[in-house]
Order: structure tokens, then C-alpha cells, then sequence
């Protein structure tokens, strides 16, 4: 086992009820093969430290301005005034040229609020146990630690480490996973995983090639793989209107969480929604899928009643 080994993540969540059975404490690791169009964690989808703004936390350049004297690209500037105001702030907030930025960072280090600052940091599988460790008084039974990203198997050593360090210490263990890395690499870390939370948003692989950038047949390939290995799945799929909610694409997912047997533990639907925007703007991103609104709670309530009518445990998440 080795404690050292290193990870970059962009952050650690307690009490969180959406990562998994329980109250959990998510692990949220940078980096991620694929780059679904509805993405609502940017922030996650590099491995490099990206820098991030948070314009609340700004006290104003009237009062410090010291970003602009430290950044070495010229890429930071005044805001206009109405950008300021756009900001909710009567204080002159700053504006950055991302074309000009190279993420050094200099301004982070620079900033006293925290107001610019990197959009991750890296620690060791120790760090994080000890940090997770500390809230097991509340994860009763059925809670743990939930290891997400991001893609953690992009990170594999430190997802594996991780997993191992919290099993010795008897805690639950689930990994969010999108379910496209090596599948030897499943192989390896199923023994220390309790609960694979597995992502299926695509059953056509050319479609799944253009909505999450990869086709679906090693994802498809590894979760029959962790199945038939005696692993647990929570098979999750979001339900994004126009890119994949149909009854066509939800009934061929049903019907392969069928062959996966038992080993599906349960199946959520995710309904849409695109409260990940302010993330892109955060850090200088543009959010490619507009014009698409979240499905009704009755649309939603057709799909899970299509699910169900294939003897499949399921809820709306
Ligand atoms: S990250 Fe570096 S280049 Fe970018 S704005 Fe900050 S100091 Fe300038
Ligand atoms: S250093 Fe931070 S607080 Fe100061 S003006 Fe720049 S962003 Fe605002």
C-alpha cells in the first residue's frame, strides 16, 4: 500500500445524499476522458490546474488591484462598469483576457480573498483518508466515502490506493465512474469498491460519440465486465431532452440493465438541468448545449414508469 501516492482533485464534499447510498463524503478527482455536452462540473474535465474567478469574493480594485501587478501576461485589466455591475457589486471588479492567460497562477498566489484561485490541488491517498475519516461519525450503515470526479479511473493509482486505504478501514467505498478506462483496470479495483455508480447515457454509439465525445462499447464492455465479476452497479442516466431522452434509447438501456442480472442494484434517472453554467463562466468556458430546457416532472415520471415496466429497481434522482 502506498499512503503517498499522489491525486489532484478539485474537492472534497461532506454530508453529501446524492453520491451514492447514505451520507457520504465525495471525492472529486480532475480529469476525464469524455466531454459530455451537458457537463455540469467544467471545472473537472482537465487534468491541469485551471485558473477559476469568483467575483463575490473580490474586495475591489479601489482597495487592492494586486492581481493586476502580479500577473506577468498582462491578461487582467479593469472590468468595464457595467461588467462590475453585472457582478452585483458596486466595487471595480477585474476582467480577464483567457486569451492571453496561460494558468500560471501567479494571481491566485497574489490574491489575499481567494477571489481568483486554482480550480484544483493535489494531496495524497493519506490527506484525503484522514480527511474522509473524520466524518465517519455520521455515515450510520449504509454511507462512506464516494470517490468521483471528473473520471477517477483517469487517475487510477490514487483511485486504487484511495479505495484500498478506506476498505482497511472498513468504510464503504463507491466510485463514480463514466465506465470508459481499461477494463483490467475495473478488475483490479472491484474488490475495495462496494458500489459502482455507473453512467450509461447513450445506447447508440455514434450518438454517444457526439454528445459525450467517445463511443459506448467499452463502457457498455466494462460495466457486463464488473457484472459478471460479482461487482455492484447503480446504473445512473441523465436524461438530457433532444440528445438522449427517448423511449427508443430508454427501453435499449432497460433492456441491458436486464442482462447485467442482480448486479443491478438500482437504476436513477437524472433529470437535466443547467445549473452548471455559472461553472463555465467561472472559468472562462462557453456552455455549448442552449436552447435545451429539463424535462417535466411528468415527462420524467413516464420514463421511470418505462424503466420499472421492465422489473428494474428505479427512482428520479
Ligand atoms: S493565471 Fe497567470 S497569466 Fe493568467 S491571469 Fe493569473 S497571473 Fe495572469
Ligand atoms: S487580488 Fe483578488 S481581491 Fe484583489 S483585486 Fe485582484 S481579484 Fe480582487
Amino acid at each position: 500500500m502506498n499512503e503517498k501516492v499522489k491525486g489532484r482533485i478539485y474537492d472534497i464534499q461532506g454530508y453529501s445524499v446524492h453520491d451514492g447510498p447514505g451520507i457520504r463524503t465525495t471525492v472529486f478527482l480532475k480529469g476525464c476522458p469524455l466531454t459530455c455536452l451537458w457537463c455540469h462540473s467544467p471545472e473537472s474535465q482537465r487534468n491541469d490546474f485551471e485558473l477559476a474567478w469568483f467575483a463575490v469574493r473580490c474586495v475591489g480594485l479601489e482597495k487592492c488591484g494586486l492581481c493586476l501587478k502580479a500577473c506577468p501576461q498582462g491578461a487582467l485589466s479593469q472590468a468595464s462598469p457595467e461588467k462590475s455591475v453585472l457582478d452585483h457589486s458596486l466595487l471595480t471588479k477585474i476582467s480577464i483576457d483567457r486569451s492571453k492567460c496561460d494558468n500560471c497562477l501567479t494571481c491566485a498566489s497574489a490574491c489575499p480573498s481567494k477571489a481568483l484561485t486554482s480550480s484544483g490541488y493535489d494531496t495524497t491517498v493519506e490527506e484525503v483518508y484522514r480527511r474522509v475519516a473524520k466524518d465517519r461519525h455520521y455515515y450510520g450503515e449504509d454511507g462512506g466515502i464516494t470517490i468521483s470526479g471528473g473520471e477517477p479511473m483517469a487517475q487510477f493509482t490514487f483511485t486504487y490506493e484511495l479505495a484500498k486505504r478506506c476498505k482497511q478501514d472498513k468504510l464503504s467505498v463507491c466510485l463514480d465512474t463514466t465506465g470508459y478506462a481499461p477494463g483490467e483496470n475495473y478488475d483490479r479495483v472491484l474488490p475495495y469498491i462496494d458500489l459502482f455508480l455507473f453512467d450509461l447515457k447513450h445506447m447508440d454509439t455514434k450518438k454517444s460519440r457526439k454528445f459525450v465525445g467517445a463511443g459506448n462499447d467499452l463502457i457498455l464492455a466494462n460495466a457486463k465486465r464488473i457484472a459478471e465479476n460479482g461487482g455492484k452497479l447503480q446504473i445512473r442516466i441523465p436524461v438530457i431532452p433532444k440528445l438522449n431522452a427517448s423511449n427508443e434509447n430508454l427501453i435499449r438501456t432497460a433492456q441491458f440493465c436486464q442482462e447485467l442480472g442482480q448486479a443491478v442494484t438500482l437504476v436513477q434517472l437524472l433529470p437535466y438541468h443547467a445549473m452548471g453554467i455559472s461553472k463555465y463562466v467561472r472559468i472562462g468556458r462557453n456552455y455549448k448545449l442552449v436552447n435545451i430546457t429539463p424535462p417535466s416532472d411528468e415527462e420524467m415520471q413516464k420514463y421511470l414508469e418505462l424503466i420499472q415496466s421492465f422489473g428494474l429497481p428505479a427512482q428520479i434522482h
